[in-house]
């Protein structure tokens, strides 16, 4: 069964993210690719042959959705850019999702100097 990784990006490092996903796209390809709403909606925009599994957005839910997925063994990976510089509504979901992505020790890359190595060293 094919791997599965999540996708998410705070607001201010979409750009970031949408650069990431196009750059890795061949790999990306290899993935099941599920990611938070509005991220999802940025990568497909970016990269229109990526399939991507856009669940909720964060703030309504996303985080907690893909918490789940890793609770189940659904999720495989954690891509997470985080904005360190804003405070968010969602925070709790957040801490929440890095929590269960701690709990069941899945790789989780928190910004993008770590997502370029897990590329790397990571196949589906
Ligand atoms: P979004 O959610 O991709 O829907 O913006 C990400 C988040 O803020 O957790």
């Amino acid at each position: 069964m094919t791997r599965c990784i999540a996708l998410i990006a705070h607001d201010q490092k979409k750009d970031d993210m949408a650069d990431f996903a196009n750059r890795h796209q061949s790999v990306l390809a290899q993935w099941r690719i599920v990611a938070t709403g509005t991220t999802g909606g940025r990568i497909q925009a970016t990269c229109p042959n990526l399939d991507v599994t856009r669940l909720k957005s964060g703030p309504l839910g996303g985080d907690q959705q893909i918490g789940a997925m890793i609770a189940t063994g659904e999720v495989d990976m954690l891509i997470f850019f985080v904005d360190p510089l804003t405070s968010m509504p969602h925070d709790v979901d957040v801490k929440a999702l890095m929590r269960l992505a701690t709990v069941y020790d899945i790789p989780m890359a928190l910004n993008r100097a770590t997502a370029e190595i897990l590329m790397t060293t990571h196949t589906p």
